[in-house]
């Protein structure tokens, strides 16, 4: 099959790797000519440039760009597109791709890989990058039954695990489990850091090791994709935080009042509810390794 892919980064150079090493024929696009050429160079495609017009060509096409250029280059894409073709996307955040998109190419199916790793660009490009890893689906009312199984099985050839939902549902729940993390794990930072005494702060600053570095690690990510986060999933990500600030309260009130037992209950609690967090079979990598976009 002939497949396009526009925007040759990290995701959209792993997804040529991987479609070129199935038999599929792959066009990439890219911005810039270097870019171009080193995804020719690493074979993540067979032929590339910064020009859309032999997208004509494909059957299927991956838009792989930065959240915030899929609307202009989309705008771009349309005139070059057979009718037949199917577009999908791998954004990080849904609803917005969707609303953008759909109206205007009924044939398209919002998709988001759940994977990554924590470098960007084409020179980060990996094979492997989808095994086992979820890739979240997000048909609507509207959206073809051929174009939705055409991705899927993409999708599915690549060794992710397949999951489907709207793309609202799909936003609050990745508000939940990737963006409040990175919201709560740089406020702990900032937290830190609003220590008074130097002298102190220096301190926990050697002392600090497992415990810190496991819940500093997404909040000291790239700070792009913390507003990105903030950018496309306000709604979500707002309410999540909301949410973790009663949270919060509810842990101080307690140790306020010296309540042990409540306290030792609502951690028992936790302590019960984070393996169903792990659970999914096939989950065999290393969740350090993924990054806040995945
Ligand atoms: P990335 O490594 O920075 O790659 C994005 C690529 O898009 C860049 O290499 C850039 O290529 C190209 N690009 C930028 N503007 C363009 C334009 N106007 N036209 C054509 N190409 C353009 O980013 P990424 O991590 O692969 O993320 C790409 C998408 O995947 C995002 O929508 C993100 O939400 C989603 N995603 C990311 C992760 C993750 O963990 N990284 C996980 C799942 C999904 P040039 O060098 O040619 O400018």
């Amino acid at each position: 099959m002939n497949v396009g892919i526009v925007g040759l980064g990290l995701i959209g150079g792993s997804l040529g790797l991987e479609l070129r090493s199935l038999g599929h024929y792959v066009l990439g696009v890219s911005r810039r000519e270097e870019t171009c050429q080193l995804a020719r160079r690493q074979e993540a495609v067979d032929e590339a440039s910064a020009k859309l017009a032999p997208l004509a060509n494909a059957e299927i096409v991956f838009i792989c760009t930065p959240l915030a250029v899929i609307a202009p280059t989309l705008e771009q894409l349309l005139p070059y597109l057979d009718p037949e073709t199917v577009l999908t996307d791998v954004a990080s955040v849904k609803m917005p791709v969707v609303e953008t998109v759909s109206p205007k190419w009924s044939n398209f199916v919002g998709g988001h890989p759940m994977t990554g790793t924590a470098e960007q660009g084409i020179a980060a490009a990996q094979i492997g990058l989808f095994t086992e890893t979820p890739y979240v689906l997000t048909p609507t009312e509207t959206t073809p039954k051929a174009a939705l199984r055409q991705v899927e099985t993409v999708a599915r050839s690549l060794g992710s695990q397949i999951y489907f939902c709207p793309p609202q549902d799909h936003d609050r729940a990745v508000a939940w489990i990737s963006h409040l993390p990175v919201m709560v794990s740089a406020s702990l930072i900032a937290a830190c850091r609003s220590e008074s005494n130097p002298a102190i702060l220096e301190l926990a600053q050697q002392l600090a090791s497992f415990g810190f570095h496991d819940t500093s690690r997404v909040g000291g990510g790239n700070p792009e994709l913390g507003v990105m986060m903030a950018r496309y999933n306000r709604q979500e990500l707002l309410r999540s935080l909301g949410q973790y600030r009663q949270s919060l309260d509810q842990l101080m009130s307690l140790i306020e009042q010296e309540d042990g037992q409540a306290l030792e209950q609502l951690l028992q609690s936790t302590n019960q509810a984070r393996p169903q967090f792990f659970s999914r079979k096939h989950h065999t990598g290393n969740p350090s390794n993924t990054t806040l976009g995945g």
